[in-house]
């Protein structure tokens, strides 16, 4: 039962941090203060009360809508809040309580937020990046050892590089800027999260996932572009999930072979 409990606990804390992060998102790169002015209606500028600040649950009570104006709230948060509860959930469901939960929400963390920025504004904030880096950093030497420190911090290197060479690649063959120089430092903290061999098997499962979306915005409106750190945050994190370890892979190769 404690399990269910936990399990509770963890899709709350998610939700909640979600909320927190939908913020970070959308006020970072715009320069603006994460805790001032706090929450409001971007309608008629109402003041949140602590009621309407509760995830998921306010959208509900509130009917979608604004309680002074009445203006609908958009679907986007209470979603945004309940994938994040799920993600948050899920990891301990399948890590416990464990070192590795640490390094995977921390990861999730990191994701979500550049999720909300890159959807909306197409950008990966430096902040965001930095910051998120030297925490893994700290975790990862706290747990592992500065032996395995060391090899992800070389793999970030391997994982950027290869990254810039197919932005370089992109560029060439689509005769314009292919992707930012923000998925490129994102791909340098796959590398760091998941050693580089993961790292590259990212690249390519987002583009699997990022492909038909892709092809569906491109048809319907020319001038998009679609943002590629989604993507590869979700591949990422499918990957983290999913416990794949990378001598597995390589023996599986072997086999074949
Ligand atoms: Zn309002």
């Amino acid at each position: 039962m404690m399990i269910v409990y936990y399990s509770i606990c963890f899709f709350i804390l998610g939700s909640i941090l979600g909320s927190f992060y939908n913020v970070v998102g959308y006020r970072l790169p715009k320069g603006e203060s994460l805790l001032f002015p706090s929450s409001h209606c971007t309608n008629c500028n109402h003041k949140l009360m602590p009621w309407e600040l509760v995830p998921i649950f306010s959208f509900i009570f509130l009917g979608g809508k604004c309680s002074k104006c009445k203006q609908k709230i958009s679907l986007f948060y209470p979603l945004f809040e309940t994938v994040s509860g799920l993600l948050f959930m899920i990891s301990f469901l399948i890590f416990g309580f464990s070192y590795e939960l640490i390094i995977c929400l921390t990861f999730i963390s990191l994701i979500l937020i550049i999720t909300i920025s890159d959807y909306n504004y197409m950008i990966i904030c430096d902040e965001v990046l930095i910051f998120f880096s030297i925490l893994l950093c700290i975790e990862i030497f706290f747990i592992y050892g500065y032996k395995v420190l060391l090899y992800r911090l070389l793999s970030a290197l391997i994982a950027g590089v290869v990254m810039f060479l197919i932005k370089k690649l992109g560029d060439f063959l689509f005769k314009k800027e292919s992707m930012g120089g923000g998925d490129i430092k994102l791909l340098a903290i796959l590398g760091l999260t998941l050693g580089w061999p993961l790292a590259l098997i990212s690249i390519f499962f987002a583009s699997v996932i990022g492909l038909p979306l892709a092809l569906i915005i491109c048809l319907r409106n020319k001038e998009h572009i679609l943002p590629f750190g989604p993507f590869l945050g979700a591949s990422a994190i499918l990957i983290l999930l999913s416990k794949i370890d990378i001598n597995q892979v390589l023996d599986f190769f072997t086999i074949i072979k």
